[in-house]
């Protein structure tokens, strides 16, 4: 690999102003020539770039940039060029340099200003990067925190972004038009975090906690995915709530497993009709495995402990696992939040869906279950449902999409209220 100092200059900020106009347009859009990479398309969306948090404290990062990286400091000046095809290894040296293996300075440390906050920050501005084995579109950021780690944010265009995340979030056997209700969803739920989170670091996670994106693969997954967002472009859910249209947080799960449940139990913010819940649903009966129905699901006391106490070390008072309850239900009978008993007599309360994601999402599949204490576990039963069962039921839309429904009528059937709205 070569290295190559390239004198001072700045370079335009790529974050424009953010800005929403809703138009009155509300049809499909045209279907558009598709791009089977992924890594260009036809015109750049009118609107900052997405930033999503893909790594967090982490002491050493691999970077590898087809043709070479062009490397940046956190006040967009550029520092050089690193040609080939080589990994870069990026480390922070100390909390005021990055380290970059084989040499982006002669000394091998690049020395930067502090960006706001004390931080500092380094930008690879390559369209299109791997970082570690994952190719990312757009641009990465690497910002030094506390205690020397690294976060890694990645710029991209909404409209790539939406693609990757339909690739992961869609199933590979859905239809066609529930690939173009994941694309609208997915694009309603990151416009809204990105008008949200303005002043936050990051605007999403890459992870189930907001949406799950990776990248995208040129297979048959990632072609549907891709021509779902460029048939969808620009277009939202939105609801009037009665001054204007505007958007909300389009939450979605797997299954709903038969009604979906109100967002309200999450924050008032999400106390408005279109996630209002109840929304009866029998088509993720054809959800594959135990998505519609599950368990019953045995898992040790001391297992179910141990998890507990690995996410809050408040709980080590407890001592042990004696009992769990039942405190507060939804208005469609679901658990919301419960209380444990510990071997200490000591009592702590928590939501049900944190105590559901801190035993695995995975093996306790919702909070719309029973469950009972034996001598040595705890037992999950009568389990419905795949997910926290919120605004739109994802097998659900496939059943509708095989009865016939379009995205139009599937999106306004669980978010009611609400209506098409191109946004640019
Ligand atoms: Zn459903």
């Amino acid at each position: 690999m070569r290295t190559v100092r390239s004198r001072p200059t700045s370079i335009s900020r790529i974050l424009l102003s953010w800005v929403v106009c809703f138009s009155a347009t509300t049809a499909m859009g045209k279907p558009l020539a598709a791009d089977r990479r992924g890594e260009t398309q036809d015109v750049a969306t009118p609107i900052r770039a997405v930033r999503v948090l893909v790594r967090s404290n982490v002491s050493t990062l691999r970077v590898r940039a087809d043709g070479g990286i062009a490397v940046s400091d956190g006040a967009d000046r550029a520092i050089g060029t690193v040609s080939g095809d080589d990994w870069i290894v990026v480390r922070p040296q100390s909390a005021t340099a990055f380290e970059v293996a084989d040499g982006i300075v002669e000394d091998g440390v690049c020395h930067l200003r502090p960006v706001q906050g004390g931080s500092l920050r380094l930008s690879i501005r390559r369209d299109g990067q791997w970082l570690d084995e994952i190719h990312y579109p757009g641009s990465l950021h690497l910002t030094i925190r506390s205690r020397n780690l690294i976060d890694v944010v990645n710029l991209v265009d909404v409209e790539r972004y939406v693609a990757c995340v339909v690739a992961k979030e869609a199933w590979p056997t859905f239809a066609t038009e529930a690939f173009r209700v994941q694309a609208i969803v997915s694009r309603g739920y990151v416009l809204f975090q990105m008008r949200r989170r303005t002043s936050a670091d990051y605007d999403v996670r890459a992870t189930q906690g907001s949406q799950v994106y990776t990248g995208i693969r040129n297979d048959g997954t990632g072609r549907k995915a891709i021509d779902a967002a460029q048939y969808t472009r620009g277009l939202v859910c939105t609801w009037h709530d009665g001054t204007a249209d505007v958007l909300f947080s389009s939450y979605y799960s797997a299954a709903c497993g038969g009604m979906s449940q109100p967002a309200a139990i999450f924050g008032k913010a999400d106390d408005i009709p279109p996630l209002a819940g109840g929304v009866p649903c029998d088509y993720c009966k054809i959800a594959p495995g135990e998505s519609y129905r599950w368990g019953p699901v045995r898992i040790e006391r001391r297992r179910v402990f141990d998890r507990l106490e690995s996410r809050d070390s408040k709980m080590s008072s407890l001592k042990g696992l004696r009992n769990i309850e039942v405190i507060k239900r939804s208005p469609h009978g679901r658990s919301t939040r419960i209380r444990i008993t510990g071997d200490s007599g000591e009592t702590h309360e928590m939501s049900s869906e944190n105590f559901r994601l801190a035993l695995g999402a995975s093996t306790v599949r919702s909070t719309d279950c029973d469950f009972r204490m034996t001598e040595n576990h705890v037992v999950f039963e009568n389990g419905r449902g795949y997910g926290h069962g919120l605004g739109l039921c994802q097998w659900g839309a496939q059943g509708q999409a095989l009865l016939g429904k379009t995205a139009a009528e599937i999106l306004r059937y669980y978010y009611p209220g609400t209506k098409l709205t191109r946004v640019y």
